[in-house]
């Protein structure tokens, strides 16, 4: 199959090429060359398929997400995550990792996908989330309340299918009771959940949001720092050190605040998504200038915060820290792709063609990724 292109961006952060041909031989990219002669799709732009780096399928954006969980069965959850995973790909998002998920919904769906049962990205699931007795994200969480035990729960969730860990180690904006800036899993647990998940060749990946979680989640080995709303110098200096990942999940906050006014959210996530967002962009943007890895990632699922919108998260990385749309591209392709660790986000021969066709220049407009012309996932049309 050829696919021609007005103008390419490759993932990358080289200047794009215009009027190319992409071959596609058997779910992969074969070369790309200058266009010429026939061809089978045409595209005004064309970009590698987006990663979400963070997501929760079960959760479709109902404005109270844990409630939603204690008020339905599995089967219904799994029901919305499978509805969810094809609302991604048909929206763009050909890879995605899902952080945490109940009853083992999110493996499910990743088996069901990869035996073509049902469409759905390519994925990479944390199982359930391992936090303190009582901390944020219990309801889909094992608690863990000794370094042993957070050996056994990454065991566990080795065990039942996880291709990554997550660890809780702050409070957090959607569980009562968790205080955001407050630290959670202690120095000891983050370090021997990592150390336990490493030896088996998993990632790890840290819901932080205040300063003395991220900390401990850094130096603990995390390989990624969730959210980190309340990063300070030391936490810049720590991630560009260590080479730690970013995931800002913009569009989580963004969300809540944007549909206050509706008053359907429980109060404690209103005042929460409050206190953080008046800092959030500030921080954050300090981040991006000292040059830390920066990965796509919305935390879709949360309260208003669709699967079918993570071209929003590529927009807002662009508007509210400062990337230029082929760097927001970047972070949401290439950057995310190598945290979530199946390929490597870029169109170059030997990786799989996963492509988005889009009616206009997303490098002129990032709004561009919203609503493509077509979808295609390891050369198949979704
Ligand atoms: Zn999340």
């Amino acid at each position: 199959m050829i696919v021609r292109a007005g103008v390419l961006y490759d993932g990358t952060l080289e200047a794009p090429k215009r009027n190319v041909d992409i071959v596609v031989e058997g779910g992969t990219i074969g070369e790309i060359r200058a266009a010429g002669g026939e061809c089978d799709l045409e595209a005004a732009c064309v970009t590698p398929g987006l990663v979400n780096a963070h997501a929760h399928l079960e959760g479709s954006g109902e404005p109270d997400l844990m409630g939603m969980i204690a008020a339905t069965t599995p089967a219904q959850r799994l029901l919305r995550a499978v509805a969810n995973a094809r609302k991604s790909i048909k929206a763009g998002v050909t890879t995605i990792r899902d952080l945490g998920s109940s009853n083992r919904i999110a493996a499910d769906v990743r088996d069901a996908v990869e035996e073509g049962r049902i469409p759905g990205p390519r994925m990479r699931v944390a199982g359930a989330v391992l936090c303190m007795t009582g901390g944020h994200g219990w309801p889909i969480g094992r608690a863990v309340d000794s370094p042993w035990d957070a050996r056994k729960a990454v065991r566990e969730q080795l065990w039942g299918g996880a291709d990554c860990i997550k660890l809780i180690a702050t409070g957090g904006v959607l569980t009562k009771g968790a205080v955001p800036g407050v630290a959670q899993l202690t120095p000891d647990e983050l370090e021997a959940a990592v150390d336990e998940a490493h030896r088996h060749g998993l990632r790890a990946a840290a819901h932080a949001i205040g300063t003395q979680g991220i900390k401990n989640a850094l130096r603990a080995g995390i390989d990624s720092v969730e959210h980190g709303t309340l990063v300070d110098d030391e936490c810049i200096e720590l991630l560009t050190q260590r080479r730690g990942y970013l995931v800002p999940t913009l569009s989580a906050p963004t969300c809540i605040l944007a549909h206050l006014e509706e008053g359907r959210q429980p109060q404690y996530v209103a005042d929460k998504a409050r206190a953080l967002g008046d800092v959030m962009v500030a921080n954050l943007r300090r981040a991006v200038e000292a040059g830390v890895r920066i990965a796509g990632g919305s935390d879709a699922g949360t309260p208003y915060n669709y699967h079918e919108d993570y071209a929003q998260e590529v927009e807002l990385m662009s508007s509210l820290l400062g990337m230029t749309p082929q760097q927001a591209l970047h972070a949401a392709t290439n950057v995310a792709a190598e945290l979530v660790g199946l390929h490597r986000g870029i169109l170059t021969a030997g990786e799989p063609a996963d492509l988005l066709l889009l009616r206009r220049d997303a490098g002129d407009d990032v709004r561009a990724l919203r609503d493509p012309q077509l979808v295609l996932k390891g050369g198949a049309i979704q």
